[in-house]
């Protein structure tokens, strides 16, 4: 080796390791601790990442109730968050289990494959939803209940990424009434995901993730039953004038077991807590105030945000879209929902201020979906209504048996996918393109059918060039869809088993907040067209951390403080 060059090599050493200590001696000695832990790359300042889902939660609703809110909850992530106020799903169907996929994976249905909250399986013959795995145990309920895991998510999410990155010891946990809104967001390998069970009014999780719960949650069930809110009554929070911008109360729309007017008394029509009452306190205000509970247990129990290692926690509250379904987003009722969940949210922020410090800490929230008006109100306003959906499967049920002989040609009809029985068309002797042309010309006579797309169009790629069709393909999964996908026109729900819902691919559906608050956060109100697939790669720039593997969306820097930002 020629001596200038070792001489060469010699004083860059020197050189870095100067720099090197001169900015160690600058760095406050809990940062030198971390530096020295290898987490250098790390953002230091973020501690704790808080991802909250909202059910079934409009853009509209900050808008709408902005006046009503309080200053800790919504206000305060107005005020001083990054609001991205043009942020749509850019995939159908808006289905809650889709919308928890993409939350924290950047990605679709079409990679990540969780297509709805349901589809049919073609090999096992039946239904299956998105979560249930009959391979584990349920843990916390009843014996030998059916159980969930995120077996049938393809790829990582954020939370697997930070475990990858810090080889296991950031902590990533996942709660939600709902099952699949606790484990799909919380991805592959978190350290747990919990949700309710409205038969016993426990927490519980599954053998997927450890053989017993941990002892946190045990204790969170034991001490702290909802059975406190057995006979508890739901009023208005604010004076009844204040609800005017919505429907009467008891607006004749609305369909509910529970009864269309205030105050709701909240015991399932039990005289002692049991599944009724449990089953009626998910569809009410105090269910998120529980899961807010939970929450803080959650970051209570497992240390969160206690150290250098960036924690994740998801919180979805699920009693949002329990409420919407059956009274409809202009209700009296969705508008007090919304009202206290602010409120709600204000005490989950200050605790977090308190317990980590809003500062060190990221909250990004959004919504699965939105919801449409219930048809019978949109109808009274001259739009939409209600697709027949027995009517449409006997029209393209004729068509086929006219075109080939009398059978039985629909195996299954889910989402608005028909699944057509490939063994008919084999007695039959039908071509399977011919069966898709017959069926979709069938479709597209129906009332309230807008468009109707075939599986073998998706797969080649002879879409035509629609914002629809290509939100279509992109909540299409080859192995788990149907042979034809139907899309209904504007403020038309297809069948009648909700009072309203979502899962179309219009605004009322797909447009939801997406909000980024704290550490690092660049306050202010971004109009730029987005999704909330752009929330996954923004966080996981902002962490320093590779984004989950089937991430499709863009890093939102406009909500990025100092966007040349470096590890
Ligand atoms: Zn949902």
């Amino acid at each position: 080796m020629p001596k200038n060059f070792l001489r060469h090599s010699l004083s860059i050493l020197l050189c870095s390791l100067l720099i090197l200590l001169n900015v160690s001696f600058q760095l406050a000695p809990a940062a030198q601790r971390r530096a020295a832990s290898g987490q250098a790359s790390q953002n230091k300042r973020v501690r704790l990442v808080v991802g909250i889902v909202i059910d079934q939660f409009r853009y509209d609703y900050l808008t709408r109730f902005a006046d009503q809110f309080s200053e800790g909850g919504f206000r305060r992530l107005l005020r001083d968050g990054a609001v991205f106020s043009n942020a749509n799903y850019n995939f159908s169907p808006t289905y809650t289990a889709c919308g928890h996929a993409t939350f924290m994976s950047g990605s679709v249905p079409a990679l990540n494959g969780i297509i709805g909250n349901e589809w049919y399986d073609r090999e096992a013959g039946r239904r299956t939803t998105s979560v249930s795995d009959s391979k584990v145990k349920l843990l916390g309920g009843k014996e030998g209940a059916p159980a969930a895991s995120p077996h049938r998510l393809i790829g990582s999410t954020v939370g697997d990424q930070l475990r990858f990155n810090s080889n296991g010891r950031s902590k990533v946990i996942g709660i939600s009434f709902k099952d699949r809104s606790a484990i799909l967001p919380a991805g592959k390998r978190p350290n747990g995901a919990y949700w309710f069970d409205s038969s016993t009014g426990a927490f519980v999780s599954s053998s997927y993730y450890f053989s017993d719960l941990p002892d946190w949650v045990k204790a969170f069930n034991s001490q702290n039953k909802p059975d406190k809110y057995f006979g508890a009554k739901w009023e208005r929070l604010l004076s009844e004038s204040a609800y005017s911008r919505s429907l009467p109360d008891d607006s004749p729309y609305e369909r509910s077991s529970y009864g269309n007017k205030f105050p709701y008394t909240i015991n399932g029509g039990e005289a002692t807590p049991g599944p009724r009452f449990y089953s009626q306190f998910e569809v009410t205000p105090f269910a998120n105030e529980y899961l807010a509970d939970f929450a803080r247990a959650a970051i209570e129990g497992e240390g969160l945000g206690q150290d250098e290692f960036t924690d994740l926690l998801t919180v979805s509250f699920s009693a949002n879209d329990l409420l919407g379904h059956a009274y409809g987003p202009y209700s009296q009722e969705v508008q007090d929902m919304t009202l206290r969940t602010d409120r709600i949210l204000a005490g989950l922020f200050d605790y977090i201020d308190k317990k980590i410090g809003l500062s060190n800490t990221i909250i990004a929230l959004t919504a699965d979906h939105g919801v449409a008006p219930i048809p019978e109100h949109s109808r009274a306003l001259g739009f939409g209504g209600r697709v027949d959906s027995r009517a449409l499967l006997n029209s393209i049920e004729a068509a086929l048996s006219k075109r080939f002989g009398e059978d039985k040609w629909i195996l299954a009809f889910v989402n608005s996918n028909i699944y057509f029985d490939y063994s008919a068309l084999e007695r039959r002797k039908a071509d399977l393109s011919e069966v898709e042309r017959i069926a979709g010309e069938a479709a597209l006579k129906a009332p309230g059918v807008a468009a109707c797309f075939a599986r073998s169009q998706i797969i080649s790629g002879q879409l035509p060039p629609t914002v629809i069709a290509q939100r279509v393909a992109s909540g299409f999964y080859p192995q788990r869809n149907g042979d034809l996908i139907l899309v209904a026109e504007p403020f038309f729900l297809v069948g009648d088993s909700s009072t309203a819902s979502h899962g179309s691919p219009y605004s009322y559906d797909a447009h939801v907040p997406v909000i980024f608050y704290g550490a690092g956060i660049a306050a202010g109100n971004y109009t730029v067209e987005c999704s909330p697939a752009d929330i996954a790669p923004t966080l996981s720039f902002m962490l320093d951390i590779e984004p989950p593997s089937s991430s499709v969306g863009r890093i939102l820097s406009e909500a990025i403080k100092g966007k040349n930002h470096r590890p």
